[in-house]
């Protein structure tokens, strides 16, 4: 077959076989890959950065490992792309930013490392809004990322390239990363899988910060299975990042074959018989949704109905907080972030400037964008005397209470099921004025963030347009499996299997 039409079908899986049996090398595909991208992405903007060099040596790596007969590690060969914030040593990374136009890191994320370390080939750094700030990758300081499904919309954002790059079959998985849903609302634009793990879960070491509290890294990928693997790849405990957690990760490739009932809940030590509870909270239905998202969200918990599952209804009373909340403690934390952009340590400085402070303030203005800014200021408002207490702190109690809704819903049901975003993907320019109707595209996503709880999105239908509808499902702290599990449920049954 030609080049561009198969690759698109690769899996992790089919990618590492094809390698494992000889029937292509790690080099020849991490090729195939490339001429895709040269072909397609001048059009969709996914990639800001190709790693060739980097990516051959890993290439030959594998190759060398299969001519000498070696045991081929889990993702041994596969083609993937990381989102432009996660640093890559020797390998330009700017965040989608000016003020890091030239940034050549001197380590490599965690994140990175593990997939590389289990056999993955790096083939470039996928663009993104600047500093991951965005719902539609029309923030970046380079270019907008183009929807692949349809060219005059937008992927979805934050994660825009990385979303963007699995569905135009230019990398087999790729990473992101998702501070209030951009991981999750670009997979359901783009018509992927997205899945933002627990807090912890991942490592965030060579993440660069935008909120710390609330970003995590997680994988998109074209099937459930993709991204369990990728999960399993990356998660676990990392002595470089003290918020990384010290829980044992489960083999979530082996738990989606588990059927839905008979739920293994270690952390209470007991084996329940009982069919697997799905919770639906009328908050995440109400005025703002969409009719065309609604009823496939509807139809696709029907259908996990009737793959056995218990559809319980739950009350997510503080819903409705969740947006102005993150917006508080999102900004403040990105005001402190972004403090270290002085022009002294990395990337972009101001030219022709006369006292340090001038350096500073002409670095910072020229370098960048308005809706940084916007968020520099935000955050530096809400965290100033005065105002600390009315904005900041209100917001944390908001998030505790957020947070105990989850922790009551989830002694009903095992996860929650949700819409991913209010609506399909909107066009370009649509909403790059509004910033405020920028941020409600993030209604359904931001509690997951604020409560640290997982929660994945997977392709549940289509607009009369054609446009990808994403189905969310949240679940406990540190249960991915179970995520993992009923998305992978949902979509071998609606794929008819
Ligand atoms: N769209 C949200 C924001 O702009 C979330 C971004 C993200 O998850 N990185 O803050």
């Amino acid at each position: 077959m030609a080049v561009g039409s198969q690759i698109k079908e690769y899996t992790i899986e089919s990618a590492r076989n094809a390698i494992a049996e000889r029937r292509t090398t790690a080099a020849a595909l991490a090729g195939e890959f490339y001429a895709r991208i040269k072909k397609e992405d001048a059009e969709i903007g996914a990639f800001l950065t190709l790693s060739e060099d980097r990516a051959r040596a890993q290439a030959e790596r594998i190759d060398k490992m299969v001519a000498e007969g070696k045991p081929l590690p889990p993702l041994a060969g596969v083609p993937v792309a990381i989102k432009d914030v996660m640093v890559t040593r020797g390998v330009r990374t700017t965040a989608g930013s000016k003020i890091l136009e030239n940034f050549v890191p001197p380590y490599d994320c965690t994140a990175v490392a593990r997939l590389e370390a289990a056999g993955a080939v790096v083939l470039g750094k996928l663009n993104c809004d600047e500093f991951a700030m965005g719902s539609s990758t029309e923030n970046s300081a380079y270019r907008p990322v183009r929807n692949p499904r349809d060219k005059t919309r937008v992927p979805g954002g934050s994660s825009g390239g990385s979303a963007a790059a699995v569905a135009a079959g230019m990398a087999v998985a790729t990473l992101g990363s998702d501070t209030g849903g951009s991981i999750r609302q670009p997979a359901s634009f783009c018509g992927v899988v997205g899945l933002k793990p627990t807090y912890g879960r991942v490592s965030r070491y060579g993440l660069i910060a935008f909120a710390s509290s609330l970003d995590h890294i997680g994988p998109f990928a074209r099937t459930v299975k993709d991204a369990a693997l990728v999960l399993r790849t990356i998660a676990g405990r990392d002595p470089m990042d003290s918020t990384s957690a010290e829980v044992p990760v489960p083999d979530y490739v082996e738990e989606l074959e588990k059927p839905m009932q008979g739920r293994d809940d270690t952390a209470r030590k007991k084996v329940s018989s009982e069919r697997l509870k799905i919770g639906v909270a009328k908050e995440y239905f109400g005025s703002g949704l969409d009719a065309e998202v609604r009823a496939a969200v509807e139809a696709a918990i029907q259908k996990l109905a009737s793959l056995g599952c218990e559809i319980v209804p739950v009350s997510l009373p503080h819903t409705a907080y969740a947006i102005p909340a993150y917006y508080i403690v999102a900004t403040a934390e990105a005001s402190a972030n972004l403090a270290r952009y002085d022009g002294v340590r990395y990337g972009f400085r101001a030219r022709s400037t006369r006292t340090l402070a001038e350096m500073y303030r002409t670095t910072r203005d020229g370098g960048f964008g308005i809706e940084v800014k916007r968020r520099i200021m935000l955050g530096t408002y809400a965290l100033s005397a005065g105002y600390y207490d009315a904005y900041y702190l209100k917001a944390q109690k908001v998030r505790t209470l957020l947070t105990r809704d989850f922790d009551e819903a989830f002694k009903k049901v095992d996860v929650i099921a949700a819409p991913t975003a209010p609506t399909a993907a909107f066009k370009l320019g649509e909403k790059i004025d509004d910033p405020l109707a920028m941020y409600l595209a993030d209604i359904y996503t931001v509690t997951a963030n604020l409560a640290g709880i997982p929660g994945i999105s997977v392709p549940c239908g289509e607009t009369r347009e054609g446009l990808p509808i994403g189905l969310q499902i949240f679940g406990r702290h540190f249960d991915e499996a179970t995520v993992l599990r009923v998305a992978h449920t949902y979509e071998q049954g609606a794929a008819g299997h």
